[in-house]
């Protein structure tokens, strides 16, 4: 809808194709029902992609304030949340009307619900069959999203486009995605689903510090969802449970204290976690009781505990999907094939995963915008 709208207003005949019945149910659904449409602080290092550069110059081209600006215009009340984070004070629904509004400008036609069924090279433009008929056209811009939330109308329909035309696609996987615990830590930690902890997260490169919230599947909060984009499947999280502090040092301060491990961590951990996880690291005594290398062990261990995952909760539960169209086969400029002129993919079809917190509705605009340019 974004390129679409851009342009028809560029002066452009754009017809818009989409199969759901719903329009912009991913919007709708977003940011719990208010949209986290953007985040002021968006650049290249909040996207996972194998070319790390790619969404450089068109974020550069189409900044957040630029969407602020339209959502200005139509007179959308929003706010910031945390960390750059922007909601609509109202409802979601507010930037799909926006976005039709806008198609509405561009007199944009629709042809909806209906399927796209194939995509065939015609001459130097394109033909498009669906059960409307077929339509012709000049350029392609192909916006269908990543595999997250079938019922809603996902499908791979654009990576099978991209293959067909001879693209190369890395291989998708589901991310920003809660992760499940293997039987053990099932076992262990289960049962204290709801509980959250402030935590510092790594993984392959990947480091952040927000709550872990604790699921009767696993690990979930805003800290695993940002880490499950980093995790391959293999290497465990490193998870620091008392980030900002030296665990070292505060265990040397309490090091004759008669009072239980767990009892101490209490004063910064939820109750019932601090005693499931001394359990677990043979820690629930008083310190005292402690040798110096068990302490100096546990100390590592509460700055580093080492959590191997089982995998993720699956399509279904995740916000995003990682890989899409490899952007080496992609113009920065233009989002069109190299070597398919014409063909433009944008949005989350392509290989660029922003993190939690309005990246990817602004990769969404701003890839649409560098596509609708240069139409
Ligand atoms: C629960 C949830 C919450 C989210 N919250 C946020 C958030 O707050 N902030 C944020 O930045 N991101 C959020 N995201 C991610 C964000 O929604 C997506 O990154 C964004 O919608 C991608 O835009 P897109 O246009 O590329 O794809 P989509 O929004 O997925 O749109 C693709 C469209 O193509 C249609 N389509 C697919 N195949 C075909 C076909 N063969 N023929 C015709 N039409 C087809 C689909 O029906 C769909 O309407 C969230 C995602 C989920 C699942």
């Amino acid at each position: 809808m974004m390129c679409a709208g851009l342009a028809g207003q560029r002066g452009r005949r754009v017809l818009l194709i989409e199969h759901h019945p719903a329009i912009g149910e991913k919007i709708r659904i977003s940011g719990g029902g208010r949209c986290n449409f953007t985040n002021v602080g968006a650049g290249p290092a909040n996207y996972l992609s194998q070319n790390p550069d790619f969404c450089r110059s068109a974020l550069a081209r189409y900044t957040p304030r630029d969407f602020l600006a339209l959502v200005g215009r139509h007179g959308i009340a929003w706010h910031e949340k945390k960390l750059g984070q922007l909601f609509c004070d109202g409802s979601s629904r507010q930037i799909v009307e926006m976005l039709k509004a806008e198609c509405e400008r561009g007199r944009v036609t629709w042809w909806h619900p209906c399927p796209v069924l194939s995509v065939a090279r015609e001459g130097d433009g394109f033909a498009v069959d669906t059960p409307r008929g077929r339509a012709h056209a000049r350029a392609l811009v192909v916006a269908t999203g990543g595999l997250t939330v079938p019922k809603i109308g996902a499908t791979p329909f654009g990576y099978r486009v991209a293959q067909q035309f001879g693209l190369p696609v890395v291989p998708p996987r589901p991310a920003l995605v809660p992760l499940a615990f293997p039987p053990d830590l099932l076992a262990r930690y289960g049962d204290l689903s709801g509980l959250s902890v402030d935590a510092e997260i790594a993984c392959n490169g990947g480091r952040f510090r927000e709550s872990l919230l604790f699921t009767h599947r696993g690990l979930s909060g805003p800290a695993i969802l940002q880490i499950s984009s980093y995790w391959e499947g293999r290497a465990p999280l490193a998870i620091d449970l008392l980030p900002g502090r030296d665990a070292g040092a505060w265990l040397a301060a309490e090091r004759a204290s008669a009072a239980r491990l767990d009892s101490l961590l209490a004063r910064d951990l939820p109750r019932r976690f601090a005693q499931a996880w001394c359990q677990a690291h043979d820690a629930a005594r008083p310190l005292r009781e402690l040798s110096d290398e068990r302490i100096a062990a546990i100390a590592r261990a509460l700055a580093r505990w080492e959590v191997r995952p089982s995998g993720t909760l699956g399509w279904n539960k995740a916000e995003v999907t990682l890989g899409g169209v490899d952007t080496r086969a992609l113009s920065s400029q233009t989002m069109a094939a190299r070597d398919v002129p014409g063909l433009h993919f944008i949005g989350e079809v392509v290989d660029v995963t922003g993190w939690l917190g309005g990246y990817n509705f602004q990769w969404a605009w701003a890839s649409a915008h560098a596509a609708a340019s240069a139409l």
